[in-house]
């Protein structure tokens, strides 16, 4: 049973920019997300519902020599692992997006293979599917709490009424924290106001998702012409918060017509926020946590959760059927805190 205090798509996954990539710098997350690019690639046969999957590829800018030597050694992860990112000069970068200003550009990376799909449909082609499969989906139903024995989960406290379980995968996003301080357990995740936007259409002339590294500004064309993107805005405070601010337009427009002056004219139609579910080492928390049984977590997924969800449902449904008891379930554990096991991602828009 998928319990939801709102309706489908209220939280981040719909309100996020819908970009799937495997450009990352650690190998798991590199080979993690190529599978999810197939998933995303599937999708539309497999779960009967068009998500404007469009396989333009992603464009990253860096404009630093310390970012230039991270991405060259990213993009030879990516290549072992059979992502065949290519390492661009500016130039080189100008020729994909001619319409790029590339000063202050020193390197970029490229690789066609990268993806968006349209949020919204997506989550509920899975609603739907899992529905026709058993799965029962509650919106609108809040969990308030639970009733336990021990170290035991005897049943979750809704607005709707109990429902009588031993099994919990806490899955809210920036709210999890919350969830799981109903059980006695103390996630690091911080929720991050992360802002985005939607212009009038273009006539279509943006292959790929171009990406900064240096700002955390990104921006893609949709297959209806807009421009929908977004930029970092590191003066938020942490805290759930969905509201929109002007701040974030003027800090999103300058960085956009910085890097494509020819955008300067462009009308913003839309504005909207959503969380980032932000952790210590920019890793997810998956798992099960030694506080209380069957009690497992998936969230901390930062601002690239919705591409990683398809390869990690799988996983975690496969895992918690007992076929997979993968050594991810244990790097990616809440525990690793606790004992100072730190991972790194250095391929992270926000
Ligand atoms: C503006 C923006 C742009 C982004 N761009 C991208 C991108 O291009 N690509 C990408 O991969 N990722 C992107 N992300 C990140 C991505 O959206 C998230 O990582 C992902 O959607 C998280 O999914 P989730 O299921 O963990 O959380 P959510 O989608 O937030 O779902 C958690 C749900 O839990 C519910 N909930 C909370 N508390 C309770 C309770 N007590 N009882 C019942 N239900 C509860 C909430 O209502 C919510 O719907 C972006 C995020 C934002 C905000």
């Amino acid at each position: 049973m998928v319990v939801e205090k709102g309706y489908l798509c209220s939280g981040a996954s719909g309100r996020n920019g819908g970009g799937v990539r495997a450009q990352f710098s650690s190998e798991t997350n590199v080979r993690l997300m190529q599978e999810s690019l197939r998933i995303c690639r599937d999708f539309a046969a497999e779960m009967k519902i068009n998500v404007w999957f469009r396989q333009g590829g992603y464009l990253f800018l860096v404009r630093s020599a310390d970012s230039e030597r991270n991405l060259v050694a990213s993009v030879a992860v990516q290549n072992d692992c059979g992502h065949p990112t290519r390492l661009l000069t500016p130039g080189e970068a100008k020729r994909i997006v001619p319409e790029l200003s590339t000063e202050g550009v020193v390197a970029a990376a490229y690789n066609p293979n990268d993806a968006v799909v349209f949020p919204w449909p997506f989550v509920w082609g899975y609603a739907k599917a899992a529905q026709s499969l058993g799965v029962r989906v509650r919106t609108f139903t809040e969990v308030t709490g639970f009733r336990t024995h021990g170290k035991k989960i005897l049943g979750v406290l809704t607005s709707q009424g109990e429902i009588q379980t031993n099994r919990v995968v806490n899955a809210c996003g920036a709210w999890s924290p919350e969830v799981a301080r109903m059980l006695g357990v103390e996630l690091p995740n911080r929720p991050h106001r992360h802002e985005i936007c939607s212009t009038e259409p273009l006539k279509p002339w943006l292959t790929p998702l171009v990406a900064d590294l240096s700002n955390g500004l990104y921006f893609s064309q949709s297959t209806r012409g807009e421009i929908v993107g977004g930029i970092s805005n590191h003066d938020v405070p942490d805290g759930i918060d969905m509201e929109s601010s002007a701040k974030f337009l003027s800090l999103y427009s300058s960085a956009l017509i910085r890097t494509v002056p020819k955008l300067g004219a462009l009308k913003v139609l839309r504005q909207w926020a959503g969380c980032y579910d932000l952790t210590p080492d920019q890793n997810p928390i998956v798992g099960q946590v030694d506080e209380v049984e069957e009690f497992h977590q998936a969230s901390g997924f930062m601002g690239h959760g919705f591409m990683m969800a398809p390869v990690m449902g799988k996983l975690l449904a496969s895992h918690l059927a007992g076929d997979v008891d993968l050594p991810l379930f244990e790097r990616w554990n809440l525990r690793r805190f606790k004992e100072g096991r730190l991972l790194t991602e250095s391929m992270i828009i926000g």
